[in-house]
């Protein structure tokens, strides 16, 4: 504060003297003009935090000499404190103020007041000097993010690009050599010895797996570049459809399903359908030792939704895996389950690119409740 620049602009020497000889006192710099022509050259001469100023000037009226420096944009942010004498106070007051002063004093002035006047418009200043610089701050923040957020999503948008154009050229190759390694291993298999067969059942086991991850990967990209089709679609059609898909895995598995009626909601049908088909497969695949025992149900949810659930009573999922489990490729087992470690990530895309969210809640050994929300058809 005592740094601050002041510019103390009165025609009358004396006065302007004394008040000059008192600012510098109190610790300011000090420039005096007699008359608004010199005032105007010195603010851009000395750059003034501050400017005393008199609104009878013999040249250019005070008030105008005010409007000037606040119309310009490198002198705007200077305060400006009127000083006038007392008969004709309040209408140029109003006047001053009006054209940008920052405050308005009247003769007498006592030196006192005008320090602390001056100290106070200071403090002013620096609270909207540092407002402007954080809101400056903040809008290149802004700036910077939203640039970010665009690089990102480019990126992201040529990842899965690149995901669907890989996986789906893929998958010819791949067609034809799991068929010809499947034709040979019916040829070659009766000449074949033990350890030959072996060797030849892995070729043919990688094949199928690669196969499969290879159809994962594709459906799962291609629910990121197609917006679903959103449909009334009554969610007890789109299970029976996933049952249909599972029919032989539940006959073989002895599962005992329960289900309860489901509500329409708007969305994919076959979509819909591969997150019933996905999460009771998995209800079979990690299956305990006790008789599989599967329930679905819908529930209305707090938020003009409604919650569908999967419940089954297998192995369970440890507390610390229940979030990673929905990314794509990860899963707790080895080959003794098989698996691509994406059906839950493709229900996640699903469930979210309809406006819904995916979760579990389990415990190990005591089962897993897979619950999904769909927006409700209002
Ligand atoms: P995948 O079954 O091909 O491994 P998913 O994405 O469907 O891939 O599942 C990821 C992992 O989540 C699985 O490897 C499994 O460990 C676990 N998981 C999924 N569903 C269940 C379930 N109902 N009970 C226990 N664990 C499950």
């Amino acid at each position: 504060m005592s740094q601050a620049i002041l510019l103390n602009v009165d025609d009358n020497d004396s006065a302007r003297y004394a008040r000059t000889r008192g600012l510098q006192r109190a610790g300011f710099t000090v420039h005096e003009a007699c008359n608004g022509t010199e005032a105007l050259e010195l603010v851009t001469q000395v750059n003034p935090d501050l400017i005393l100023l008199d609104v009878n000037l013999p040249d250019i009226h005070g008030i105008e000499v005010c409007r000037r420096v606040k119309k310009s944009p490198s002198s705007a942010a200077v305060m400006v404190l009127q000083v006038s004498a007392s008969a004709i106070a309040a209408p140029q007051a109003t006047e001053a103020l009006n054209n940008g002063a920052d405050g308005y004093l009247t003769e007498p002035v006592d030196l006192d007041v005008l320090v602390a006047t001056v100290r106070a418009l200071l403090r002013l200043r620096t609270a909207e000097r540092d407002l402007a610089k954080s809101n400056a701050d903040l809008q290149l923040a802004n700036k910077r993010l939203k640039e970010t957020n665009h690089a990102l999503r480019r990126s992201n948008e040529d990842l899965e690009h690149f995901a669907y154009v890989a996986s789906h050229d893929l998958q010819e190759p791949l067609r034809t050599i799991s068929t010809h390694v499947q034709l040979l291993d019916r040829l070659l298999g009766p000449r074949l010895n033990d350890d030959e067969r072996e060797r030849f059942s892995f070729v043919v086991d990688a094949a199928r797996r690669m196969r499969n991850l290879i159809d994962n990967v594709l459906n799962y990209s291609r629910l990121a570049i197609e917006a679903p089709k959103l449909n009334p679609v009554a969610l007890d059609d789109a299970l029976a459809w996933g049952l249909d898909n599972l029919a032989e895995s539940i006959r073989s598995s002895s599962a005992e399903i329960t289900t309860a009626p489901l509500p329409t909601v708007n969305g994919d049908r076959a979509q819909l359908g591969q997150v019933f088909q996905n999460l009771i497969a998995n209800s079979i695949k990690y299956k305990s030792d006790a008789p599989l025992r599967i329930e679905v149900r819908a529930r209305p949810g707090a938020e003009s939704n409604w919650i569908i659930s999967i419940r089954d009573n297998g192995i369970g999922i440890e507390d610390q895996y229940q979030n990673l489990i929905f990314t794509p490729f990860k899963r707790l087992h080895g080959r003794e389950i098989p698996g691509t470690g994406i059906g839950l990530a493709l229900c996640r895309r699903i469930v979210e690119s309809h406006g819904g969210e995916i979760w579990v809640d389990s415990k190990l050994g005591e089962g897993a409740e897979f619950s999904f929300s769909l927006p409700a058809v209002l």
